[in-house]
């Protein structure tokens, strides 16, 4: 790395020495902006880079609830408002055990760059809370969802701050913690996306991160003149991203064969019926290996990261961070797999990316390739405001023309940089360049 962003990335390890996400995150973002920043020094004059990589506000709140038994719990609530330059900051709150400021913070970090891809005016923020969902009545959701909102509301708003789902957190949740906002503050406003269809949501919403995916995997495909027809697909995780992404999938006529969840994997040769795992995952709540039970010649196996052992042409890592590191990696170039797109969030290490570059696989980085979630949410926050709504057909005709547009811009700007093909570095200088236009033009604030 140069020196301004050596110095940069030093003091922030040093006055962030707790939090290796955020720091993994912002290091592959800092590499990858050092051919911009040669061509614009007036960016490391006007601080821009110093700036965006401290959070314009964290929040850290005490979340006491009552669970069934009548004893007291305490979680942690987190709110991370990072950048504002393009919109109201926009993300989406994460309800698990592993949750923390560092986790909170690589996720507020990378809906920056993510949000500005979608060339919707909306900023970067992230939130959620260590309450583990699993296994809790509910209940205890409602009473959980009903403390974190109320102290959450007083920093959120339409025009403020919208969070929406993640991992943990689906329709259910976001239920619970709208129906509090709108009792504490009076007004029945679009301060929360994926909200219910009969309440403000949008349609196209729940499918909108799995679909886009899939919409934005087919562009890469295309540049290697491929298409999905008769691809075999693995997807880890099965829920909200994993389920709808394999839907898609399948509509373009390839074939998913295996998918998983935090405890194990499935593999079904003749391809996955996503019929069964919805029912396990959206209605029954349960674990991936009941799929057994009515699909008897599938197999399951226990631990979910060796599903990468599965020979397959494409692999869409769609549960959590660093699910792929450099083994995984690599056997997944000696299997033939020639294309990679990332539904969760940083799912591949910095080693296991090194790893699809320089074998040309083609490589879909998660702020590019699963922006589809946000974008719709943001098309939820229009119609809002618009009190109006879009019929589904119309809403995924636009999530595919920002899906196709991202990759577009992404290509291009790699291209223009001299790394053609390099969709990171290509995803990293687009959004980039839009966020630090704004901050520019908007002062040292
Ligand atoms: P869900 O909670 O609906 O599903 C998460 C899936 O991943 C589950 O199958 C879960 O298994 C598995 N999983 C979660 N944590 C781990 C872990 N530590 N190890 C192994 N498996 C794990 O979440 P989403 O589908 O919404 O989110 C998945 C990813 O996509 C996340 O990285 C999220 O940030 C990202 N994303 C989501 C968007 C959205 O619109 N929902 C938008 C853009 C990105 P189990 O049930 O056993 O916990």
């Amino acid at each position: 790395m140069s020196s301004p962003t050596n110095d940069l990335m030093k003091s922030l390890i040093k006055r962030n020495p707790h939090e290796p996400e955020f720091l993994q995150a912002v290091q592959e973002v800092l590499e990858s902006l050092e051919p911009l920043m040669e061509r614009h020094p007036e960016f490391i004059d006007a601080g821009i880079l110093v700036r965006l990589v401290e959070p314009e506000r964290q929040i850290i709140f005490r979340v006491p609830w009552l669970d069934d038994r009548g004893e007291v719990k305490v979680n942690r609530g987190f709110r991370v408002e990072f950048s504002s330059a393009l919109g109201p900051y926009k993300g989406g709150l994460r309800f698990h055990p592993s949750v923390n400021l560092s986790i909170i913070k690589f996720l507020g970090f990378e809906q920056i760059f993510k949000n500005s891809l979608t060339g919707l005016p909306i900023g970067g923020g992230k939130g959620g809370s260590d309450f583990d969902p699993k296994g809790k009545s509910d209940e205890e959701i409602m009473r959980f969802c009903q403390s974190f909102m109320t102290e959450l509301y007083r920093h959120i708003g339409a025009d403020t701050d919208v969070p929406a789902g993640d991992i943990g957190v689906g329709g259910r949740e976001i239920g619970y913690l709208f129906g509090q906002y709108k009792r504490i503050v009076n007004r029945f406003e679009g301060v929360l996306t994926g909200k219910g269809l009969s309440w403000g949501g949008s349609l196209g919403r729940i499918e909108a991160t799995g679909f886009g995916l899939v919409y934005f995997l087919e562009e890469m495909l295309k540049t290697a003149g491929e298409t999905l027809a008769g691809k075999r697909v693995v997807v880890s995780g099965s829920g909200n991203v994993a389920i709808y992404a394999a839907q898609k999938v399948k509509e373009l006529g390839g074939q998913v064969i295996a998918m998983s969840d935090s405890n194990g994997y499935i593999v079904d040769e003749a391809g996955i019926d996503l019929d069964t795992i919805k029912l396990l995952k959206e209605v029954q709540r349960k674990r991936c290996k009941e799929y057994l039970s009515l699909h008897k010649h599938a197999k399951y196996y226990d631990g979910c990261s060796h599903i990468w052992n599965v020979p397959c042409d494409i692999a869409l890592p769609c549960a959590t961070q660093n699910e792929i590191d450099e083994q995984a990696a690599k056997t997944l170039v000696a299997n033939g797999c020639i294309a990679v797109a990332e539904g969760a969030n940083m799912p591949s290490t910095p080693q296991a990316v090194k790893v699809f570059l320089e074998n040309q696989v083609l490589f879909g980085p998660g702020k590019a390739a699963n922006a589809g979630g946000v974008a719709v949410s943001a098309l939820e926050m229009s119609q809002n405001s618009m009190r109006y709504s879009w019929s589904f057909e119309e809403v995924d005709a636009k999530l595919r023309d920002i899906m196709v547009n991202i990759h577009k811009k992404a290509y291009q700007a790699a291209h223009d940089y001299g790394y053609t093909g390099n969709l990171v570095v290509g995803a990293n200088i687009s959004g980039f360049l839009k966020v630090a236009e704004a901050m520019y033009s908007q002062g040292i604030v």
